[in-house]
């Protein structure tokens, strides 16, 4: 039936197919769950038995403990730290675990003014606001910088929050192809011009939406180019460092540090606290004018419980590790791990013969399965084999670009690797996702 629907193929990779969107929802309506989470294939829920920076995990239903491939804890703060847990300790005595108030009535501690000082700094730009999640940061800003009568180009694979707070703004959305300079030059030449000489800009303003590291292709995004696009055609940029931040460039400060970019190129810069950092919440770090206005026009910065206060601090010290001002060089090295982890893995998957998306120096680290019915296999066996792998199908992706998303730590050890290469091996040869000869077939 689906090859008698006008368009089918082209539309069938896109992510807002609705034919794919109700067929796929009624199959996952028959399982009663969805089609990634088959029986014994994911945890559904773990439980923390181990002080290893959240490297293993353990299902509560058995007693299987894994080699964590799937947690966003790239640096490994994401558990007792010798700097960081005594200081969260610290404030969780001091000030509870909440404020339970928001930002302007009584909800900022000196914690947060101390964060949000140190994430500009960290970030290179002049002030910076917090919110209480990463999400949040993203879907309550972007209508708060622009509305209607103004454009937003957002990459196609940006993630879920960006299109929300996007659809939310009321401005006009376009989107242009993955990390593409010359379709998005191709975009705004259109919407500027419409083909037409003009002698006004039709649009209030327009805002150019990327991610650091898409989280979903472990790509890095094509941040000078995008800059210099913008540049040309007057777009502010808006750039989502949420799996870059602290995880790449050599003192971990992200994209712009890893490109060579001017942090003061860069307009807007978005991240999150819940990967690099080991905690929860997001900030937006920019001019101190375009701060002043969101403290006093976003709705979740002023009618929002403030981030949690040990989550505040856990931040602070990670930064503060990251940046050698613990008085070691423990960040120094956990950046050094955490690049040469993830291109040792990449490459070993590579030469493997797994199809692996994604650039070196990058943690994330999909490995793809194409097929949707290849999921629960891959990971059912992984996890028998006790490495916990997460596995990411439609609509995350494609319904037809299933893949396994690597996640790698800098809390992993070679030994760890090497055990997880083993198996992550052995597992794609049984379900046969190896799609390119490690060597050259023999004549
Ligand atoms: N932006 C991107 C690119 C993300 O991948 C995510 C979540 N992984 C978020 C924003 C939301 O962040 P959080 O999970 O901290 O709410």
């Amino acid at each position: 039936k689906a090859k008698n629907v006008k368009g089918y193929a082209p539309i069938c990779l896109g992510l807002e197919d609705f034919y794919v969107r109700r067929l796929y929802l009624r199959i996952q309506d028959c399982f009663g769950r969805p089609i990634a989470s088959a029986p014994d294939s994911w945890f559904d829920v773990v439980e923390r038995t181990s002080n290893d920076n959240n490297k293993t995990l353990q299902r509560t239903s058995n007693t299987t403990r894994c080699l964590n491939l799937g947690s966003y804890n790239y640096l490994g703060f994401a558990a007792a730290d010798e700097y960081c847990t005594p200081r969260v300790i610290q404030s969780l005595k001091k000030y509870s675990a909440s404020t339970c108030s928001v930002r302007v009535d009584g909800g900022t501690t000196k914690l947060h003014t101390e964060l949000e000082e140190l994430a500009a700094r960290f970030v290179g730009k002049p002030a910076a606001i917090l919110f209480g999640m990463g999400y949040v940061t993203n879907s309550a800003i972007i209508p708060c910088l622009i509305g209607k009568g103004g454009l937003i180009i957002s990459d196609s694979l940006n993630h879920n929050s960006i299109v929300n707070g996007a659809r939310g703004s009321g401005a006009t959305v376009r989107v242009f192809q993955h990390n593409s300079p010359a379709h998005l030059e191709e975009v705004l030449r259109e919407q500027i011009a419409g083909g037409q000489p003009r002698t006004h800009r039709p649009w209030k303003k327009i805002i150019v939406i990327v991610e650091g590291i898409y989280s979903m292709e472990g790509e890095l995004c094509k941040l000078p180019e995008i800059i210099a696009v913008c540049k040309k055609y007057k777009a502010y940029t808006y750039l989502d460092e949420a799996h870059s931040i602290g995880a790449v460039g050599q003192s971990g400060r992200g994209v712009c540090e890893l490109l060579g970019v001017d942090p003061a190129d860069v307009d807007i810069m978005m991240g999150t606290f819940t990967k690099s950092f080991g905690s929860c919440g997001g900030y937006i770090a920019a001019s101190k004018e375009i701060i002043q206005h969101l403290k006093h026009s976003c709705p979740a910065h002023l009618y929002a419980t403030s981030m949690s206060p040990p989550a505040v601090q856990q931040v602070i010290s990670a930064i503060k590790v990251i940046l050698g001002e613990d008085g070691s060089n423990r960040g120094a090295q956990k950046l050094a791990r955490i690049r040469e982890n993830s291109n040792f893995f990449r490459s070993e998957l590579k030469k493997m013969g797994f199809e692996v998306l994604g650039d070196n120096d990058s943690p994330v680290m999909p490995i793809m399965l194409y097929n949707p019915a290849k999921i629960p296999a891959f990971s059912r066996e992984c996890l028998r084999q006790k490495v916990a792998v997460v596995t990411v199908a439609f609509p995350a992706t494609p319904l037809l670009l299933a893949r396994a998303r690597i996640c790698i730590s800098a809390s992993h050890t070679r030994e760890d690797l090497m055990k997880a290469l083993d198996v992550i091996s052995r597992v794609g040869d049984l379900v046969g996702i190896k799609y390119f000869p490690a060597e050259p077939p023999k004549i």
